[in-house]
């Protein structure tokens, strides 16, 4: 039957309906890449919870209980505090829109691929960008770090506190403590170290970092943690000029989510993304930090020890490697990515293969939040041996040599 409407003019469609699609199934897949990782099952529960309205007292009050959460999980008493509607690289984006103005020195410390992508935002903002380099998988010296900014007195230096490209985990400390020698605000990358590995906003002196969901707090991909500290708001309130980005201007998001606003709408927050943050957030408190770390490391020590029995090479110095990520050197004639499908076609494994530089070289390993289990471990050194055994790879025991 044909339906008409009396008041609404309606044109005839030009494009039929699609076919019918079968309902949505998703493959069940064991997520041990760079990320997205496996949700905790408890934070896809509370993704289906029911919706409510962004400024119903019910939804402020999750607000009110992830600002908390998150101050405990990066060890901060940081007022502001919240999370960024989009994912990690919105959070990235939105340090360098709101605390860089045009002409700004911005010092980047590029060691992997994410410092190139920090460099290329801060272009488009007419920041004057200045890259750092050392080679991929190694961390930046206080040294270097001190020469730098002495040479070139950048009003903020960033840094990426765990590379998800390299496997490499780069002090914070000493580098906080010499941007505020030279008045500068350092700005720390967190995204595959929070709750991950010992990180410590405050007692670092961090002025401002941002995190990602989807990998050590096992929430899927879609909102960003971000923090400012006294001297990262200083900057933004002394700003000359606006931000230049609507979206992302921390003034106005403020003016939304700050406890004693007026809560003047901005956008709508992604409600059920902020009830899976929320649960991902109070297990990292339920299990505590120290643990969550040790329970990192230890996985990641089982990890490697395996790795050593099969003969193979982790990337970066054992003193600098980070436990949610390890970088595997390819041995020599093999195919990276052939192992990388074989794993997923037979183990229904994902395990990242090399970005940037490191394509084809290494293989990218996260055993991150929710998949940092034992059993992972087991379950992915049998799934490699079986991929490299397939591809040709012949086994040297360093016992028998
Ligand atoms: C994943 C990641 C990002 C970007 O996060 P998206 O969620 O992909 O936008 C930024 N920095 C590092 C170190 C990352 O690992």
């Amino acid at each position: 039957m044909q339906i008409k409407s009396s008041t609404l003019r309606q044109d005839k469609l030009v494009f039929e309906k699609p076919p019918l699609f079968e309902p949505l199934d998703p493959p069940y897949r064991l997520l041990c890449g760079p990320g997205p990782c496996n949700p905790h099952p408890r934070v896809l529960k509370a993704l289906s919870m029911q919706e409510i309205g962004h400024l119903d007292s019910a939804f402020l009050r999750v607000m009110e209980e992830i600002k908390t959460l998150l101050r405990y999980t990066w060890q901060t008493n940081n007022e502001f505090t919240i999370p960024v509607s989009g994912t990690g690289s919105a959070a990235m984006e939105a340090c360098v829109c709101n605390l860089l103005e045009p002409g700004d020195k911005f010092l980047v410390g590029c060691n992997g691929y994410f410092g190139h992508r920090l460099v290329e935002m801060g272009k488009r903002y007419g920041a004057s960008v200045v890259p750092l380099q050392v080679p991929w998988g190694q961390v930046f010296s206080v040294e270097d770090l001190e020469e730098h900014i002495r040479k070139h007195r950048p009003k903020v230096l960033a840094l990426i506190h765990a590379e998800t490209s390299t496997g490499a985990c780069q002090p914070l400390k000493e580098a906080a403590d010499i941007c505020h020698h030279y008045d500068c605000l350092l700005v720390a990358d967190t995204v595959t170290s929070i709750s991950g590995v010992p990180l410590h906003i405050d007692q670092w002196n961090v002025d401002a970092a941002y995190a990602g969901s989807q990998k050590c707090l096992s929430c899927p991909p879609g909102i960003a943690p971000l923090t400012f500290g006294p001297r990262a708001l200083d900057k933004l309130r002394k700003r000359r000029c606006n931000v230049k980005n609507w979206y992302l201007d921390m003034n106005l998001i403020a003016s939304y989510l700050n406890k004693d606003s007026n809560r003047s709408y901005h956008h709508t927050a992604p409600i059920n993304m902020c009830y899976g943050l929320r649960e991902a957030l109070s297990l990292v408190a339920e299990e505590g930090l120290e643990q969550r770390w040790l329970r990192h490391e230890r996985n990641a020590l089982q990890f490697w020890k395996g790795l050593k029995e099969l003969g193979l090479t982790c990337l970066v110095s054992q003193q600098y490697r980070l436990p949610t990520l390890t970088t595997i050197q390819v041995p020599q004639g093999i195919q990276a990515t052939a192992v990388t499908s074989y794993m997923l076609q037979n183990f229904g494994i994902e395990i990242g293969n090399g970005l940037g530089e490191l394509q084809g070289k290494v293989w990218r390993v996260g055993l991150m939040g929710y998949n940092s289990r034992e059993e992972v471990v087991k379950t992915l050194l049998i799934a490699l041996q079986t991929a490299l055994l397939q591809q040709g790879y012949s086994f040297i025991r360093p016992s028998l040599m």
